[in-house]
């Protein structure tokens, strides 16, 4: 039996990766004082026609729905923020504390077309700074993903993209001149912006395809639209972005495919060609509160696809700072690998010890194979004469230690893996 179409095992060698997003994600958002919270993976199907809104993808075609036995309808949540939003109000966090920062960790669902960097069960990292309307808020949330993906060393690869999709009344205004405007190339779009024209224009100015891209060119502009409220909390987020050396480029056709959203929506980008290049989307959303019942709250957030996060770092998540031990099956027990063990253990250095009981030869390939730095190789000669050989995997240096001189040797070799 294979998994469901679009779902994945998150396999053993894999999992150093998970883990290793984790924990950076989990201190730095410590450090910024946002604290975890796990919401149920299902929640009434309500919530998200509320908040995604009816008309977007994820819940016109995209929603793992269900009836359960007691034919109430449930949903597979297809997004983190909806679920937050919905906790916050039922458990009143906002009544002892104005601002509450978030983050979470978990698999969403959503029925697309599974393809490279699109799964029907994915995960996504998020966090929600809720309670503020301050644009500092928005700067905030943007500053720590780019220090995440600093820390997870994507620096260079990336791009910001931001825009203010302004309040739902600029909102309103705009999308009808935009209407106005694309009716007069109704003929000319492509299948989806055609279905899209009177039920979510704002869509339309997301299209990948090249000839409605086209008609866009000059069609009316959402920025025109911003009066000065809406314009300023963009400025003044641009100015803080420009103080702080993040990059940005403003992307005036950047809408994002949930309706929650209002002033600042922003994506990072990939700087690779690859279609699914987005691997953070996010903005400000002040009305989500009162759409799913609860009292006025501003908030902003984002989310990023842990799966993308990997398919760009796949290379960089390894085993470099594990020691590998190869060993050479004798007749004689020879005890001293426990010494060498014990050491490791003590200066917390990683360790594999392989015991496969291949050639020494082989078992280095092994070794090579899984991108190790560092091999120690303990055959015959070094337990009879009390030493191991130090083989350094990419350089081929080797040297012998002697067992009297292990300890220090491997204080060295703690702050070598460290650097
Ligand atoms: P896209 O335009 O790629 O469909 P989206 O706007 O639907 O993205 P969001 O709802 O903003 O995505 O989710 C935030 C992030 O979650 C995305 O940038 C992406 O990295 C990730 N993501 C979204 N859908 C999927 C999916 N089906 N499989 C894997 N990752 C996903
Ligand atoms: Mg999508």
């Amino acid at each position: 039996m294979k998994t469901i179409r679009g779902t994945k095992d998150i396999l053993p060698h894999e999992i150093t990766s998970w883990q290793s997003i984790y924990k950076t994600a989990y201190k730095i958002l410590d450090l910024n004082n946002y604290k975890e919270i796990r919401t149920p993976v299902i929640e009434n199907t309500k919530l998200f026609e509320r908040s995604i809104g009816n008309l977007t993808d994820i819940v016109n075609k995209e929603m793992y729905s269900f009836n359960d036995q007691g034919n109430r309808s449930i949903t597979l949540r297809p997004e983190g923020t909806a679920s937050i939003a919905r906790s916050v109000i039922s458990n009143k966090l906002y009544i002892n504390q104005p601002i509450n920062r978030l983050w979470y960790m978990g698999p969403m669902f959503r029925y697309e077309r599974p393809q490279q960097g699109r799964q029907r069960q994915f995960h996504q990292l998020g966090i929600e700074c809720i309670g503020s309307n301050m644009p500092i808020a928005d700067v905030e949330v943007i500053k720590i993903a780019i220090e995440i993906l600093t820390k997870l060393q994507c620096e260079k690869e990336y791009e910001l993209e931001i825009n203010s999709i302004g309040n739902q009344e600029e909102r309103k205004k705009y999308c009808q001149d935009l209407i106005e405007y694309l009716k007069k190339y109704e003929n000319d779009l492509d299948e989806d912006s055609k279905k899209r024209i009177y039920k979510n224009p704002l869509r339309i100015l997301d299209s990948k395809n090249l000839n409605t891209q086209e008609i866009l060119q000059s069609s009316p502009i959402l920025k025109n639209y911003l009066q000065k409220n809406s314009k300023k909390h963009f400025e003044s987020i641009c100015d803080h972005l420009s103080y702080l050396k993040i990059k940005y480029k403003i992307n005036n056709y950047l809408v994002r495919g949930l309706d929650y959203y209002n002033h600042t929506a922003f994506e990072i980008k990939t700087k690779t060609s690859k279609q699914q290049n987005t691997i953070c989307g996010g903005g400000r959303y002040d009305t989500l509160f009162e759409q799913i019942g609860g009292p006025h709250i501003p908030a902003v957030g984002w989310a990023i696809g842990i799966e993308r996060l990997l398919l760009l770092k796949e290379k960089n998540f390894s085993h470099t700072d594990t020691i590998y031990i190869a060993i050479q099956s004798i007749d004689n027990n020879n005890h001293m690998i426990w010494k060498i063990i014990d050491l490791l253990k003590e200066y917390k250095i990683k360790f594999e010890l392989d015991i496969s009981n291949y050639s020494l030869k082989k078992q280095i390939k092994k070794a090579y194979q899984l991108n190790i730095k560092i091999c120690f190789i303990l055959g015959e000669n070094e337990m009879n004469d009390n030493f191991i050989t130090v083989k350094w995997l990419q350089t081929g240096i080797q040297q012998q230690i002697k067992i009297l001189d292990l300890r220090k040797y491997i204080k060295y070799l703690q702050k070598q893996l460290q650097s």
